[in-house]
């Protein structure tokens, strides 16, 4: 699966892609399609929806949950049911789903920077950003580990804000035996096939209260309240039964996937303990993290740049990312407002610039960890 012309470069043997897709065995599968078929319940809140909703807000310890089409629309709802307009204050470093969710509903990002040791948004930096037209905080749990839910919340309180989270890493993250999906007014999950638990394609929003939750309903089916009644310009955000029955199947492997995720990351961790010029992330303590990510940030004192790492890399055939690089706020629908200017976001463009996504993901072979450690490794001498 080269590009054309990638051959010459090519020194070795299989590829390994930053992540690839988790997949229970298909024999699994079957039975729930044969359900499915005799049903021909596709769509709609079929059987699987329902069960999986269930039993996701059990696995993850939460009241409430919507099951989504995908992440994004998630997002996007998430905002139309709280009435969000105006301004909203966000991070830049992200994906750019974060940011354009908020320009699908007309509301004007915000731009934020970071904290660098957490990658998150910056409580410190918060109030200096509040308008008069400020309506809300959108902050991401990057690569998973929690945003500073406390002094968020607090900020909020302060100026009647509302806390929409973009939990989208944040799969089973919990911090002292708690849910951080429980923080602020709501938060979206993303099921896509990268992501640590997958439907396919799919997504979420976690909602503290049956009333919220309701609301969330209608306007992922169109904003049908009942066959006759329309209570709300919605869209169709609703995941099909394939999906669900996907993500009930998966729910039966994500605990093992998730520790198999935690052993890779802790071989990354040992293996550039002794190198100061390569930077991984520090979870807190109390956190159980899912190790969505391995983010490996290269400093300026490393021998080698970032992108020289990127290209020999690439050269092996390991495929690393730069998430995220290039920064949201640089993109040409953004990079016209006064808060995407990079000399108000220093952290987060010096974050973009250093890293690197090394592959995590629970069927990496070790042979090919230790090959990519090695690499790495050589660029430290
Ligand atoms: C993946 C992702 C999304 C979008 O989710 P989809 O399910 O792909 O639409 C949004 N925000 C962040 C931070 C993501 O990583």
């Amino acid at each position: 699966m080269q590009p054309l012309g990638a051959q010459d470069d090519m020194i070795s043997q299989r590829p390994v892609f930053v992540t690839e897709p988790h997949l229970p065995p298909l024999q699994e599968f079957i039975p729930y399609l044969e359900k499915l078929w005799a049903s021909k319940r596709l769509t709609n809140g079929g059987p699987f929806h329902e069960q999986l909703e269930k039993e996701l807000a059990a696995y993850l310890g939460v009241q409430h949950l919507s099951l989504f089409s995908n992440g994004t629309i998630a997002l996007v709802t998430a905002l139309q049911a709280l009435r969000i307009s105006g301004e909203v204050i966000t991070t830049p470093y992200t994906f750019v789903a974060t940011a354009h969710s908020l320009i699908w509903n007309n509301i004007k990002p915000v731009f934020v920077d970071v904290d660098p040791g957490t990658c998150n948004l910056d409580p410190a930096r918060i109030e200096e950003a509040i308008t008069p037209a400020t309506t809300a905080i959108l902050p991401v749990h990057c690569y998973g580990l929690p945003c500073d839910v406390d002094r968020i919340q607090r900020i909020a309180d302060t100026y009647g804000l509302k806390v929409i989270y973009d939990a989208a890493h944040a799969f089973g993250v919990k911090q002292d035996g708690a849910s951080i999906l429980n923080h602020g007014d709501l938060s979206v999950l993303s099921f896509h096939a990268t992501k640590v638990f997958n439907t396919f394609e799919g997504g979420a929003i976690i909602c503290p209260d049956a009333k919220i939750k309701q609301r969330i309903d209608y306007l992922k089916n169109f904003g049908f309240a009942d066959e006759v009644t329309v209570v709300a310009p919605g869209i169709n955000g609703k995941m099909n039964e394939v999906s669900a029955a996907m993500g009930l199947l998966q729910l039966q492997h994500v605990d093992q996937a998730l520790d198999t995720r935690a052993a890779i990351h802790r071989r990354y961790q040992d293996a550039f303990a002794d190198v100061p010029s390569l930077r991984l992330l520090q979870a807190p303590a109390g956190l159980e993290w899912n190790h969505a990510y391995c983010p490996l940030f290269v400093g300026p004192d490393h021998p080698v740049s970032r992108d020289a790492l990127y290209a020999l890399l690439k050269k092996h055939g390991i495929h690393a990312r730069r998430y995220f690089y290039p920064l949201v706020s640089s993109f040409p629908m953004y990079r016209g407002l006064p808060s995407a200017a990079p000399e108000h976001l220093p952290h987060a463009q010096a974050l973009a610039d250093q890293v690197i996504c090394l592959p995590i993901y629970p069927t990496l072979r070790a042979e090919d960890q230790e090959r990519l450690i090695g690499i790495i490794l050589q660029t430290a001498r």
